[in-house]
């Protein structure tokens, strides 16, 4: 990866401080969750997360706007006096000098939004509701110029056995799993025999489709369900081979930080990523994947069955 050495040392430094703490605070019995007015959960290890990657990135690239998923603003209003202490503390383990302000300061540094040339995107933990269940998560960050994702990180504190794996991609560079090899899709090419995966949760992908599209695939062999981009590490390596996320509604559209890191691997891997229609993602809408329906990422082999197996069963077409 020659290019971006100043960017991918950034990234490797943000990634694993951060899995640091997340790792600390899942660790903790019943980490502390607060409802977002999504209604979604937010817990220490989120905001934690993010303050050091944030932090990490504005000293390296004082220039680049972060749009991240978290802001501090409920952490500022003086409700939360408990949680904060206790988010000082756990940054304090891997930053001893940082104040309170500090960390709300770069927590804040990542409220960019809005199309920018060159900008960063973060998921300080993705998949929070299956690190509050003790199971998979990642932190996910990605490099984006002009509309194209050109560089991401992605740390799976959880991925084998809870030793955690932590990737990097760089546009037309290729994807490598930290500390060990180059990862490379699988080769399957026979449809029956594909392994797929998905959302634990019901509520983020139609699990009935993707049945449905198991049975007109003719697979035989059993999915797995797991939370994160996580689905995208397990394509990128050919630990499974196709990652169906089907919209349930056309109200949800799909968050940047939640793909922006994960598809720029899998295609450095080898494989292709598309949404339901067979369009690439378009990363220059801002912070949302307006243009695109549904994701699919596969092994490359499998994607124009995939694809023309969800427009048969009209799947996702809009
Ligand atoms: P996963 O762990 O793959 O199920 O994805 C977690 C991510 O799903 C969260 O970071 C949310 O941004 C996102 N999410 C929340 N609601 C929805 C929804 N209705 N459809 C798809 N994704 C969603
Ligand atoms: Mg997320």
């Amino acid at each position: 990866m020659a290019n971006y050495q100043k960017e991918l040392k950034a990234v490797k430094a943000a990634l694993a401080e951060a899995a640091l703490l997340c790792r600390r605070v899942q660790r903790t019995l019943a980490p502390t969750a607060l409802t977002k007015q999504d209604r979604s959960p937010v817990t220490l290890a989120d905001f934690g997360s993010q303050a050091l990657v944030c932090r990490t990135l504005r000293e390296a690239f004082p220039g680049d706007p972060i749009m991240a998923e978290e802001d501090a603003g409920a952490l500022r209003n003086g409700r939360h006096a408990e949680l904060l202490s206790e988010l000082v503390a756990q940054v304090q383990r891997v930053r001893p000098d940082a104040r309170p302000e500090d960390v709300l300061d770069w927590i804040d540094y990542g409220q960019a939004t809005g199309y920018h040339e060159r900008f960063w995107t973060l998921d300080p933990v993705d998949g929070t509701k299956g690190f509050l269940r003790g199971q998979h998560y990642a932190i996910a960050l990605a490099l984006i110029e002009r509309g194209q994702v050109v560089l991401s990180g992605l740390s799976c504190p959880n991925m084998d056995k809870g030793a955690g794996a932590q990737f990097v991609a760089a546009r037309g560079q290729g994807g490598q799993q930290v500390a060990a090899d180059t990862v490379r899709v699988s080769s399957t090419s026979a449809t029956a025999s594909a392994r797929l995966c998905e959302s634990v949760e019901a509520a983020h992908s139609a699990h009935g489709d993707a049945a449905r599209v198991v049975r007109a695939l003719g697979i035989t062999r059993p999915g797995v369900r797991l939370d994160s981009q996580a689905k995208y590490a397990a394509v990128a390596r050919g630990d499974a081979d196709i990652y169906l996320r089907l919209p349930r509604d056309r109200t949800y559209i799909e968050r940047i930080w939640d793909h922006a890191a994960g598809s720029l691997l899998v295609t450095e891997a080898g494989g292709r990523v598309t949404d339901c229609r067979g369009r690439e993602l378009d990363f220059g809408c801002g912070g949302r994947l307006e243009r695109n329906l549904g994701i699919v990422a596969t092994n490359g082999v499998l994607h124009d069955a995939v694809i023309a197996s969800l427009k048969q069963l009209g799947i996702g077409q809009g």
